[in-house]
């Protein structure tokens, strides 16, 4: 649906970093035509700060379903 605001796990707030992760991803595929290797994945992960595994899978596991589930309403 929407990314929570803080990761299960540990509680950090999460949901900023998703939001730059989205635009960092964005970028690459739209400047080099492709999706990002896991490497630059990883890189963007160190410049956000997003240290730990289980916030990394917050952001990494989240699909927007909230315009899909919409219509339903
Ligand atoms: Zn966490």
């Amino acid at each position: 649906m929407i990314i929570p605001v803080r990761c299960f796990s540990c509680g950090r707030v999460i949901a900023t970093d998703y939001i730059k992760f989205r635009e960092e991803v964005e970028k690459i595929k739209k400047s080099e035509n492709r999706n990002p290797t896991s490497e630059e994945i990883n890189n963007i992960f160190d410049e956000l700060g997003v240290k730990r595994y289980c916030c990394r899978r917050m952001i990494v596991s989240h699909i927007d379903l909230i315009d899909e589930v919409i219509n339903f309403d």
